[in-house]
Formats: structure tokens, sequence, C-alpha cells
């Protein structure tokens, strides 16, 4: 892989912050956008903009065929059945409220959703706000006591019984995998429905909905170098088409009058209102970057810059590592790594690092129970993308070095 010709697809990147060349390691809060991502909006915005599917005139057709060309782009990208099995939302808190609110006459008071410890929010509340509705009773899966989900523990609560899993496929704050596949063949396997929340995943790794086996799989599109303002759900059509819509009025509709509205089929009845037509128009043109890609060149590339800012971390003497490490049997941790240095405010890291032009991000990351789990109230984490450089992790490196000796 060329990385300087990499980077110099993304003009983000190519700045100072201060008298310092910006080191980007907050791709998992949102990924940086190749000029193709940029520049297909652009195109978009300036020749062919109109709304989408409802006239005859040749824009409105130009934009709904380029608007529809991604759904097709989509399901190839995560190997769903039918193009119908996949809907745009505006971001993954989006689709999962969209599935929570839609499973809604399908729960019962009693029924439990079983959800991942790490989740992120967005994975929890309307899990929460759905159990609050019906009845239901929200239960964590443990994780073990190196902060992967507990296999053991899952087992045992789906032979009580569960109603629906809500998983992670990559952790926002530690990086860890989840085996999806394994996970959802054993909730499948008691009738549980599943969700995945492949927000974290979709940028590193291939993902094939159909081997995973889920339910339901959910993703954004600024995390994936793609715009914000878009996101993707993908529902197994046969659960997919129970779902209550979130949202009605305009597109969704067959026929409306005021003695009643039957609603449209799939995927128009969940996509109700103007959609994030420019948004799509990015977040497809981020899937041709991606495609365009050696895939495998940029998964070891991500490893070897793991490896290097594990090893780096380490051999900082007031370093606290929340993420496990690789282990025998278990996917290699992806993206992002979460430390504390000593019992230093994880905001006052943060400040120092930005003061050399490195970005991280700090605080709860979106998952206080996670945070609770590790004794902490917030931590630091650093986050690659395909554009990160060895250099980029040096310098990190040493900035951290650098704040441990002020600090601690
Ligand atoms: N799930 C995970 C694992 C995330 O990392 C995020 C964002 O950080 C979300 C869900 C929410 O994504 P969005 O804010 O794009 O809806």
């Amino acid at each position: 892989m060329n990385i300087s010709s990499l980077r110099n697809q993304f003009p983000a990147l190519d700045q100072h912050i201060g008298d310092y060349p910006l080191v980007y390691l907050d791709t998992a809060a949102t990924s940086q956008k190749p000029r193709q991502v940029l520049d297909a909006m652009a195109h978009f915005l300036t020749t062919d903009n109109a709304n989408v599917h409802r006239a005859a005139h040749t824009l409105s057709g130009r934009a709904t065929a380029s608007y529809e060309a991604v759904r097709d782009k989509l399901k190839a990208f995560v190997h769903a059945g039918r193009r119908e099995e996949i809907i745009f939302t505006h971001g993954t808190t989006e689709a999962i409220n969209l599935v929570a609110n839609g499973l809604k006459h399908r729960l019962n008071s009693g029924d439990v959703i079983l959800v991942d410890s790490a989740a992120h929010h967005a994975n929890l509340v309307p899990w929460q706000q759905l159990a609050a509705q019906t009845g239901a009773r929200v239960e964590a899966i443990p994780l073990t006591a190196e902060l992967r989900l507990d296999t053991a523990a899952f087992e045992a609560q789906l032979e009580a019984g569960a109603a629906l899993v809500a998983l992670g496929h990559v952790s926002n704050v530690l990086g860890t995998v989840n085996d999806v596949n394994t996970l959802c063949a054993m909730a499948r396997a008691k009738g549980a429905l599943t969700l995945v929340d492949g927000a974290q995943a979709v940028a590193h790794q291939r993902v094939d909905v159909t081997d995973i086996g889920c339910d339901f799989y959910v993703f954004s599109g600024h995390k994936m170098y793609g715009p914000d303002g878009v996101g993707v759900l993908y529902g197994r059509y046969e659960v997919l088409d129970t779902l209550t819509p979130l949202l009605t009025g305009g597109e969704m509709i067959k026929t409306v009058s005021f003695t009643g509205t039957e609603f449209g089929e799939l995927p128009n009845r969940l996509e109700a209102g103007t959609p994030p037509i420019v948004s799509v128009i990015g977040l497809g043109a981020a899937i041709d970057f991606i495609n365009s890609l050696d895939r495998q060149a940029v998964l070891a590339h991500e490893h070897d810059l793991m490896a290097r800012l594990r090893a780096g971390l380490e051999a900082v003497l007031q370093i606290r590592i929340h993420s496990p490490r690789d282990a025998a049997g278990a996917a290699p941790n992806s993206g992002a790594i979460a430390f504390n240095l000593g019992d230093e405010h994880h905001q006052d890291v943060g400040i120092l690092l930005d003061q050399q032009g490195i970005a991280v991000r700090c605080g709860h990351h979106c998952a206080m129970p996670l945070m609770s789990l590790m004794g902490v109230k917030g931590c630091c984490r650093a986050s690659i993308g395909l554009y990160t450089s060895p250099d980029d992790i040096d310098r990190f490196l040493a900035a951290v070095k650098e704040a441990a000796e002020l600090l601690c």
C-alpha cells in the first residue's frame, strides 16, 4: 500500500494545528473523507440535484437512478440477499431506533432483551425505551475480566429465554471484536432475534450479513469515509417486513385518504419523507473508494498500526491500557485502543496531545456501563483509519510519553 498517495486523497489530513502537522487519531468518532466522496457530492449538487422518486423530469430521473444505485452497491457491499433489505436512515442511531420502535408489537411483558455490556448508548437506550413501553426487560450480557463478551454467561442467558439480542460487532472504545457469527447462531438456535451494530466494523473489515446470520445489521456512512447524515439498516426481509414504520408521511404509502392509509412496500415503507439524498450519493462514492483498494493490504496495514500502537503504549510506564491484548481464538482488536495515564484526568491528556496537533477522543465514549466495568469515569481513545501512517503513531507515542512525564 502506498500510504502517502492514499493520504493525498484526504484533503483534511493536509493541515497544521498551530505549528504541528495534524495527526488524526479520531477516526472512530468520524472518518475523514476522500476527494472522490467530496467530488461526487459536489457533482450531484451542481448537476443532478432533484428530489427522488416522484417526478417525470430528467433531473429527478437522474437523482433517483443515482440514489437507487447506491442501494444496489450496499446490497453487494454487505452481501444482502435482496435490495429491499437495505433501508437508508440518517445514521446508526436512527437505524436502531427504527428497529426498536418497529418491534414494539412483537414484544410482550416479561420478554428479555439481551444487550452487550460494551454497547454504545445507541445500542442500549432504544432497547430500554422499548422495554419501558412493552414491559420487556433489558439484561446486560456480561463481559469477562479482560472485557470480552462472556460467551458462557450469554449461553446461560439464552437458555433462560430471550426475545432479542443486541450486539456490537466492534467496540467503539476497546476495539475488541465480537464473534458475531457464533453469537448470532447461538441466539437463532434459541429463537431470539438479533441486531448487530456494525458502526465500527464496516470501515475495517469485510461484512457479510448472510454469513453472520443476523436479523438486522446497522452502520453509519460517516465512519466509513462517507458523509454524515446517512446510515444503513440491513434487515432480513421476512423480519424487516414486519416492522412498524418509525416515521410516516410521504414516500412510504400506497394510497392515502381521510378514511385511512395503506402503507407501501419495502424499502420505501421505512423511508418516509425526503431521504438524505446527497449523503447517500456520497456513501456510494465511499463504497467505490473502499472497493477500489486491496482490502487485504488495508487489513494488514491496520493490523501493523494497531500492533505499533499497543507496543508503544505498553512501553509508557504510567499507562493503563483497557483494551485486552490480542488473544488466540479471538479476532485481533480493530481500529481503537483505550487507555488512561495513571490517575490523570483523560481530558487533560487530550488537551496536551492537541497542543501538538494530535486528535484523540477523551470521555465516556457513549459507553457509560462499560466505563463503570473499567472502573473509570472516562478514558482516552486513539483510533485509526486506512490513511493513518506509522509516523502518526510515532508522533502520538512521543507526545503521550511527554504528557506522562509532565502529569504523572
Ligand atoms: N454504535 C457505535 C459502536 C458507535 O461507535 C457509534 C458512534 O460513535 C454509534 C453507534 C452511533 O452512530 P451515529 O452517531 O452515527 O448514529
